[in-house]
């Protein structure tokens, strides 16, 4: 690494990016480009000699923006906020510029100790139990996203019971969730080597806000604790994807503990405003959890990736994931039994200094100024909810808990649910279609709904308004049609 070549173009990376910010809203958001079009502007193979930064970021911004969707435009309320702050991109600078790989604590104590640090603090933050501190047999730890958060645990929560009944029995483990819960259990079942006929996903309450019923998990656990099967992981949600919905975790935390189970929780979404204390009630019942999740670059201004992970049995985790070869030991893990080597608690051996941007987060901005900028998101969705409930043309299809709305078109005077789902899905490539807002989909009992997911955090109210404008006019042009 050259200093003053790296001083030099760093400057004017720096600028790039500062310029791309403030130009963002001027791009389509949601991008319109054709499959392949990269293919058919770059060249087929890989210079032979060095090229000018000037020459590449030309292309980037001729070639490589026009591909983008933009995650970081106000105008931007799909899927679910990914969140990048200075606080965050400066992190990040400082991760990749001192490039460090702490998969054990002598690899780089900071590293280590400092994700610790960070991890205890947002898990008082989170008001979470005692026992998810690093004090005790607990702690956190920082995965790259949820999906490997959920799969480490299924695999502690899998080694854990086989040692007790034996590695045979592992065709009768049995996962239990509502059919709200995220792909990622899934995925993580089937990695886990879960018998597919073993994963219940149990009917969520749609007359609610379609959180998982616990007289259905008791009945299933029941029924298979009957036909000689093991109940040995339930996964809860706080903010399922589709819909935010919450699960009642102080029932499910019940059911788990006196059937022996693995209770996690998965907050990946909504988890960051439990941060606040008015909302902090959703997370009850997490102190009957094993282990729980939430996505820090979601909505809490923290760069992707950064998705917490805490357990209370970290010795779970550790005699899954850990992986002592010859060249990895050092006296500082084989002596002190205090350090902590995170290699053990994931999948892979090397690891970012993720703690890092978290850390500046929190200090450059304190939680007071992360609580309001997460309440200020749940109050934009709240002027949107009013608006589409004061229109007779759409309706709120669930009851808004966080800075999710769901909604869509009503039927017309035939009622018919078939042409109900075509139109909205007509108004969803509609409205994405004209660049100046990106809304995505999900379906909830056969409905096609549309989601308004708010948190990029340049979203004002007037961007707020601005989308509900196009969607209203691109609405009636499809209702004259
Ligand atoms: N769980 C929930 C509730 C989510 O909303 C998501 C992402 O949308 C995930 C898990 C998966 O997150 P990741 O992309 O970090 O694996």
């Amino acid at each position: 690494m050259d200093s003053e070549q790296l001083r030099e173009y760093g400057h004017r990376m720096v600028d790039f990016i500062a310029d791309y910010y403030k130009t963002i809203e001027s791009f389509p958001v949601r991008s319109l480009v054709q499959p392949g079009y990269l293919h058919n502007i770059l060249p087929d193979s890989a210079p032979d000699h060095p090229e000018t930064v000037e020459k590449v970021l030309d292309d980037v911004k001729t070639k490589i923006l026009p591909g983008l969707t933009h995650w970081q435009s106000p105008n931007f309320f799909a899927y679910y906020p990914s969140n990048s702050s200075v606080a965050g991109f400066l992190g990040e600078m400082l991760i990749t510029g001192l490039n460090v790989i702490g998969f054990s604590w002598v690899a780089s104590p900071a590293a280590t100790e400092l994700e610790i640090i960070v991890l205890d603090w947002l898990a008082k933050l989170l008001n979470l139990p005692e026992q998810f501190l690093s004090k005790g047999k607990g702690g956190g730890v920082i995965q790259g996203s949820a999906s490997e958060a959920v799969l480490v645990v299924m695999i502690a929560a899998r080694d854990k019971v086989l040692r007790s009944v034996g590695k045979n029995a592992l065709e009768k483990l049995v996962v239990y969730s509502s059919d709200q819960t995220h792909s990622a259990l899934q995925k993580a079942c089937q990695i886990a080597g879960i018998h597919p006929e073993n994963c219940r996903v149990l009917k969520a309450d749609s007359s609610t806000n379609y959180a998982m019923r616990p007289e259905l998990l008791q009945e299933a656990v029941s029924r298979d604790i009957e036909a000689g099967l093991i109940p040995f992981f339930l996964c809860g949600n706080v903010g399922t994807t589709s819909s935010t919905a919450v699960d009642p975790l102080v029932a499910l935390g019940k059911i788990a503990k006196s059937n022996e189970m693995w209770f996690h929780v998965d907050a990946a979404y909504a988890g960051n405003a439990c941060i606040c204390p008015e909302y902090r009630q959703y997370i009850d019942g997490v102190e009957t959890a094993d282990s729980f999740n939430m996505n820090a670059y979601k909505g809490l201004l923290t760069n992707f990736d950064c998705s917490l992970l805490w357990v209370k049995d970290q010795y779970a985790v550790t005699e899954a994931f850990s992986a002592n070869p010859e060249y990895l030991k050092n006296k500082a893990s084989q002596e002190n039994l205090v350090v902590v080597d995170y290699k053990d608690w994931q999948i892979a051996l090397s690891r970012r200094f993720r703690s890092l941007k978290l850390w500046m987060v929190l200090r450059l901005y304190g939680v007071e100024t992360l609580k309001n900028y997460i309440r200020n998101h749940i109050k934009l969705a709240k002027v949107f909810e009013q608006l589409v409930s004061q229109d007779s043309n759409f309706e709120v299809i669930t009851p808004r808990i966080f800075s999710l709305v769901c909604f869509r078109m009503v039927p017309t005077d035939d009622n018919d649910e078939k042409k109900c789902n075509v139109r909205n899905q007509e108004l969803l490539e509609a409205v994405n279609s004209s660049g100046k807002l990106f809304i995505s989909h999900t379906a909830l009992s056969g409905k096609i709904v549309l989601r308004f997911s708010i948190g990029a955090p340049l979203t004002e109210e007037k961007h707020v308004k601005e989308a509900w404008k196009v969607i209203k006019e691109e609405a009636s042009y499809l209702l004259r049609k």
